[in-house]
Parts: structure tokens; C-alpha cells; sequence
């Protein structure tokens, strides 16, 4: 698919001359503008309203120095950022990233993912999108806490409860999101959230740990079911061992299907007789050990250096949940061959243009993270609902909850794609949906935001 129509093609041409070092937040907003195409002809408005130049536009980019001291008494420099991308529908809302890899780039096109997410979810929260170069790996725990605490002496002017609300992401999970919040209550004397991904006894939400990974379940089972198919006896290889895979790792298999492959960016695992998720949450999420532990533990499964192979085991269903581009043309093309019937994104952009565009081409059900991995988000939003209310949902409550959003944001991108001419396209219906809603709000609200 390319961008057709006139207008668009300008915004994006404009946008590109502007932001040329910036190839993965161009890819996302590319991604986008070409399936607008017919919600643009539709609403002429829109254009003269300048809206699409405003949307790829970042309300406010913050960039800072955090300055920390490590175990050694040497003094280390990070940059930290927050994107506030668009705050239309809500206070900004999106995660913070540490990781080696974090730029600008990555940023915008995380919050401008961000934005469409959290406008498909249906609650009021707009987009953003945070992080660090800052490598947690090998870091002690005070060093995280140092860190941490070095990051929110600067973001805390930028955030607050009906302002910005920031939550986890790679590299960012309980543990950070603690420190950091337990600094701005510090700083604030303020005790009203704000952070979202708490730790439960800190006014964290129940299911919120296991939202993303169970959202993106419940979503591909909308999926499945739609096409007349299920989960049951379906045999399902999951990228990453973090916190999305974890929990895509038990819900795929309490809905019947076998995990038999996950990864981490050393390499995956292969176990034939179906992948225990409390083993791969104990290595990773409590040891901090590399996935290679899973198969020296456990009798029969097979550990491969590399993580892109991954993609060569032969499955029905393939849930990307590591990082953004890592499933590219050929190994989609392998997938394709090997008979995958379904691909449903639990990261971030992890499927490159080309290997959309295969499985598109071949008939395979595709899930795009805007809508696949929204369960994160949406139950952040419930976290937020409740520490406004000063009070706790359960489990099953907050798990319900998540469900029937999973399955309005299937139900609503399938009718965006379908009104719009493009049925079965899930990309476009998801891009649609959600550009729709942040539309409207932005021409009540005049020019000017
Ligand atoms: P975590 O840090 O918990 O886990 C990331 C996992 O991906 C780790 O196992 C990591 O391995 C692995 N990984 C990173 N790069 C690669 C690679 N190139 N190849 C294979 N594995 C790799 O992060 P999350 O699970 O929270 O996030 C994963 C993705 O999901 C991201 O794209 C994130 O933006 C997205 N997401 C997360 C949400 C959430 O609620 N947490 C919500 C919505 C989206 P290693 O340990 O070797 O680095």
C-alpha cells in the first residue's frame, strides 16, 4: 500500500523533509496516513481543518539530562524525554522506555502509536510516550533506584493525574515504576497516582501486570472466532520473555492452545510439550535470568542462539511481543509457508511494512497493535478510574473489564474497516476508529491544540 491520496501525500512529504533522521516514527505515520485515504474523502473538514498536519505534530516534547552516580562513585549522564504527543480526548498517557536503543525517533512513534490506541480503547486518555538511554541490565538495584529517582526530579513538573500519566514499558516494570513514582509523591506531597503499573499495595490495580499479554489473548480469540476458528489445539510461538509475552504465554494456553517457542535478544526457546509460564516468569521476571535457563531446566525443551529464528518453528498462530521491526518480509514469508493462519501484535510495531503486507496478501488474520496490545493502556485507565475513586476492583472485576473492551475495540475496527470499504483489513479499521475519535475533538475544540 502507498499514500495516494493528495493531501496526505503532502502532510506526509512535509513531515519526512522534516524529520529525515527519524525512520521509525515516518514508518508509523506512514502506516497510518495510507489507509486514511477514504475517511479523509469522506471529511472535507478535516482538511480544511488542518488536522492531519496538527495529529503527526507532537503537542510538546520534553528532553533532559539525568544525571545519577552508580555503585563505583562514578558519575553517569543519561537523556530522558517524555513525547506529549496529543491530549485531545485525555491526559497524556503511555509508558516509559529504558533501554540502550531510546530516541526520538522510537518516541514519536511510540506516541503517536499511542495516541489511536488509547482513543480505540474508548476511555478519555490521550497520547504519550517516555523513556531513557539509560541500560537497566547488569544495573544493581540501587543503581535503578538512583537512577530513577534522578529521572522524576525533572519529569515531575511535567506530569500529574489530569495532566500526563506515565507507565511502564521495555525495561520499566513494577520495580522502576515504584521508585519512580515513590519520588514524585516525595517531591509533590502528592498522593493521587498519578504513575499507572503501581505495585498493588501501592494503589496499583489488580490485572493490570497481566492486562497486555491477556488483552492481546482475548483480542486474537475475537479475531479467531470471527473466521470461525479458536485457540483450542493450536500450536502458538511468542516473541520476547518479558511482560507481554509472560502473560500472552498463559492465556493463550488457558484458552486451550500449546506455546511451544519464546525468545529474548539472545536467543529462543523451543519446547514441544507446551511452555510453562511460571518458569519463564520465575527466570525472568523474579531471577532476571536469560530465557537459555528455560532449557536447562526443564527436560526436552531446546535452546537456539539468535532471536529471529524464532520465526523458522512451524505454528498456527505467531504472537510478536519483543520489540518493534523484529518480524521482517522473509520471516513472514517463512511463517506463510510453514501455514501460520493467524499474526497478532503484542509489542509495539513489531512487524515490518513488508511482512504486513505478506500476510495481508496471503489471507492470514492480522492483528495490529493498536488494537491487539491496547489491554495495557485500557486497564491503566481503570487503574486511574479507581485511585480517583479511592477505591481497589478486583481481580475478576478489572479482568472483565479488559474483556469487554478487547472485544468492543475487535467489534469497532472490524465496522471502521467494513463502513470504509476495506473489510477484513484490520489495520485500516483499527487506524479509522481511532483517528476518528481524536478528529472530532480536535475540531470542537477549535485551532490551536
Ligand atoms: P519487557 O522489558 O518486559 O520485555 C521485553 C522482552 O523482549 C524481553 O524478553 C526482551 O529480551 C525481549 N526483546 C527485546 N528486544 C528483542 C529482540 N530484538 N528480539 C527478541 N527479544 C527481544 O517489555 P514489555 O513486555 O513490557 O514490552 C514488550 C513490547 O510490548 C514493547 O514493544 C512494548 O512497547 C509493548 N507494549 C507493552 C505494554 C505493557 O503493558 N508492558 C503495553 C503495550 C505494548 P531481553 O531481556 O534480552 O532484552
Amino acid at each position: 500500500m502507498a499514500i495516494e491520496d493528495a493531501y496526505l501525500k503532502e502532510v506526509y512529504s512535509d513531515l519526512a523533509k522534516r524529520n529525515g533522521d527519524q525512520p521509525e516514527f515516518l514508518q508509523a505515520v506512514e502506516e497510518v496516513l495510507e489507509t486514511l485515504e477514504p475517511l479523509i474523502g469522506r471529511h472535507p473538514e478535516y482538511r480544511q481543518a488542518g488536522l492531519v498536519e496538527r495529529i503527526v505534530e507532537p503537542e510538546r516534547i520534553i528532553s533532559f539530562r539525568v544525571t545519577w552516580m552508580d555503585d563505583g562513585g562514578r558519575v553517569r549522564v543519561n537523556r530522558g524525554y517524555r513525547v506529549q504527543f496529543n491530549s485531545a480526548i485525555g491526559p497524556y498517557k503511555g509508558g516509559i522506555r529504558f533501554h540502550p536503543s531510546v530516541n526520538l525517533s522510537i518516541l514519536k512513534f511510540l506516541g503517536f502509536e499511542q495516541i489511536f490506541k488509547n482513543s480505540l480503547t474508548g476511555l478519555p486518555i490521550g497520547g504519550g510516550k517516555g523513556g531513557s538511554d539509560f541500560d537497566p541490565k547488569g544495573k544493581s538495584d540501587n543503581e535503578i533506584m538512583r537512577f530513577c529517582q534522578s529521572f522524576m526530579i525533572e519529569l515531575e513538573r511535567h506530569i500529574g493525574p489530569d495532566t500526563d500519566v506515565p507507565a511502564g514499558d521495555i525495561g520499566v516494570s513494577r520495580r522502576e515504576v515504584g521508585y519512580m513514582y515513590g519520588q514524585y509523591r516525595r517531591i509533590r506531597n502528592d498522593a493521587t497516582g498519578v504513575f499507572t503499573g503501581k505495585a498493588v499495595v501501592c494503589g496499583g490495580s489488580l490485572a493490570r501486570t497481566e492486562a497486555t499479554g491477556y488483552g492481546l489473548c482475548y483480542y486474537t480469540d475475537e479475531m479467531l472466532k470471527a473466521d470461525g476458528k479458536s485457540f483450542e489445539g493450536k500450536e502458538i510461538v511468542i516473541s520476547g520473555s518479558g511482560n507481554v509475552a509472560t502473560y500472552a504465554c498463559q492465556k493463550a494456553t488457558e484458552l486451550g492452545g500449546r506455546v511451544i517457542a519464546m525468545s529474548d535478544s539472545d536467543g529462543y526457546v523451543i519446547d514441544q510439550n507446551g511452555i510453562d509460564y511460571r518458569t519463564v516468569k520465575a527466570i525472568k521476571e523474579e531471577r532476571r535470568e536469560r530465557i537459555k535457563a528455560y532449557a536447562e531446566r526443564i527436560e526436552g525443551a531446546e535452546y537456539h542462539e539468535g532471536c529471529r529464528g524464532i520465526w523458522t518453528v512451524p505454528c498456527d498462530i505467531a504472537l510478536p511481543c519483543a520489540t518493534q521491526n523484529e518480524l521482517d518480509g522473509p520471516s513472514a514469508e517463512t511463517l506463510v509457508k510453514n501455514g501460520v493462519i493467524a499474526v497478532a501484535e503484542g509489542a509495539n510495531m513489531p512487524c515490518s511494512p513488508d511482512a504486513i503486507a505478506r500476510f495481508q496478501g496471503s489471507g492470514v488474520l492480522f492483528g495490529p497493535a493498536k488494537a491487539a496490545n491496547a489491554g495495557g493502556v485500557a486497564t491503566s485507565a481503570l487503574e486511574m478510574s479507581q485511585n480517583s475513586q479511592r477505591l481497589a476492583w478486583s481481580f475478576e472485576e478489572v479482568d472483565g473489564r479488559l474483556k469487554g473492551i478487547m472485544s468492543e475495540i475487535y467489534r469497532t475496527s472490524a465496522a471502521a474497516a467494513k463502513e470504509y470499504g476495506m473489510e477484513g483489513n484490520l489495520v485500516a479499521g483499527a487506524n479509522i476508529a481511532g483517528f476518528k475519535k481524536v478528529a472530532e475533538a480536535m475540531l470542537w475544540q477549535g485551532i490551536g491544540l
